[in-house]
């Protein structure tokens, strides 16, 4: 009898909680936007991946991706000021940083976001694309504006955004992607990736996808 008792009121906590979540969820349409993703932002750190001996990807021909990454990232750097954004690099010249020098400076930069250019590469000289990785969930929304604008920059394969623990974004306090515009391994990727002209193209689509970010641009 009061077994048969309990079980009823927990029918009734059961039905009770289902519809206050079912009015919750009708009242609350947009969650999602809650996510506001990397919200205001005036700062961009510009991290060119690699340097010094740190060569990065070989190319199946022309520059390795240390030159590349930093060409892009310069680039990057002159489209993002003339927007007005402040621009902070984590390196000017080809000189290696450690990757813990790399956050800190993201980490003492104040409404910034972290964006890492790098260049791919795999043994299978088939795979070929642009991946864009991030790890906290504020970061994937900007993840997911730079992937589809830098697609544009040239015609090649859409790896998706990905989530992973890679140093640069698990240890960055602010909003961080790390880009991977291409694979150097692979011989069509790579021709776009050795022509100056592409690699504009893709510093103009990376800006476009941290301006749709700042202007808080849904998904
Ligand atoms: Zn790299």
């Amino acid at each position: 009898m009061r077994k048969a008792q309990d079980r009823r009121l927990s029918n009734a906590l059961r039905v009770a909680l289902f519809a206050i979540l079912s009015l919750l969820s009708l009242l609350l349409p947009g969650c999602s936007s809650f996510d506001a993703g990397a919200g205001n932002f005036n700062t961009v750190v510009v991290d060119a991946a690699h340097g010094g001996y740190d060569r990065g990807a070989r190319a199946v021909s022309g520059t390795p991706e240390k030159m590349l990454a930093i060409d892009t990232a310069q680039r990057l750097t002159r489209i993002l000021r003339s927007k007005g954004f402040h621009v902070i690099e984590t390196r000017q010249s080809d000189v290696f940083i450690p990757l813990g020098s790399r956050t800190a400076v993201s980490n003492r930069a104040g409404g910034a976001i972290f964006v890492s250019i790098h260049y791919n590469w795999s043994p299978r000289t088939a795979a070929r694309g642009i991946e864009i990785y991030y790890y906290g969930a504020r970061s994937r929304r900007l993840a997911s504006h730079i992937l589809r604008e830098t697609l544009r920059a040239y015609p090649t394969v859409n790896r998706g955004v990905k989530r992973n623990n890679y140093y640069v974004l698990r240890n960055n306090r602010r909003p961080a992607v790390l880009c991977e515009l291409g694979f150097l391994s692979n011989p069509q990727d790579n021709r776009y990736a050795q022509n100056p002209s592409y690699r504009q193209h893709l510093a103009e689509r990376v800006a476009a996808g941290i301006i749709a970010e700042r202007k808080g641009l849904g998904f």
